[in-house]
């Protein structure tokens, strides 16, 4: 069993409902069981300003799943949100991201782990910290070190 790491956003639709929704959807995913589960975090919209501030959360997910089997699962729930994918960081219903698959690296044209984004998103960071405050993330180095370093970037706890 694989200790994985899913980032949750939403800023359309109820983005709160959505991100509740999806967390209860992540424990129905096959051969998978929800572990730690951040607090919901708001901030604002990265990429085109004219969308909502999003919400936020990161949830920790054991998997027997391969990492690509895990991707297809979290896209067929993001479409059973309705997402629509319009212009790069445009707002949307769910974006389900794989932060983080055990210490694995991958490079495959469909999924890269450690997610792109992550040393640079305090709204992915935060969360991450809240719930797994001592992890090492693969050839990026201590979580602490990496929040330290977004530190000025507005991201704040909701619930
Ligand atoms: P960003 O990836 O910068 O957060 P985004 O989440 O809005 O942007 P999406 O439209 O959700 O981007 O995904 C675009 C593509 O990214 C997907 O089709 C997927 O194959 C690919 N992808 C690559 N690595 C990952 C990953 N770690 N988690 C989720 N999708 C990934
Ligand atoms: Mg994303
Ligand atoms: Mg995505």
């Amino acid at each position: 069993m694989i200790s994985t790491y899913i980032g949750l956003g939403s800023n359309l639709d109820q983005p709160q409902e959505q991100v509740l929704r999806a967390l209860d959807e992540l424990d129905c995913i096959p051969e998978s069981w929800l572990g730690n589960i951040s607090s919901l975090y708001a901030s604002p919209p990265m990429g085109p300003r004219n969308q909502p501030d999003y919400v936020n959360a990161v949830a920790q997910l054991y998997t027997r799943l391969e990492p690509l089997e895990l991707l297809d699962a979290l896209q067929s729930i993001e479409q059973a949100h309705q997402r629509v994918r319009g212009e790069r960081w445009g707002a949307r219903t769910l974006d389900l991201d794989l932060l983080l698959y055990g210490d694995e690296i991958i490079h495959e044209e469909r999924l890269v782990v450690p997610h792109p984004g992550i040393s640079r998103r305090l709204f992915v960071l935060s969360p991450l910290a809240e719930i797994a405050p001592d992890l090492q993330l693969p050839g990026l180095g201590s979580l602490q070190s990496l929040v330290n370093a977004c530190s000025q970037q507005a991201v704040r706890k909701i619930q």
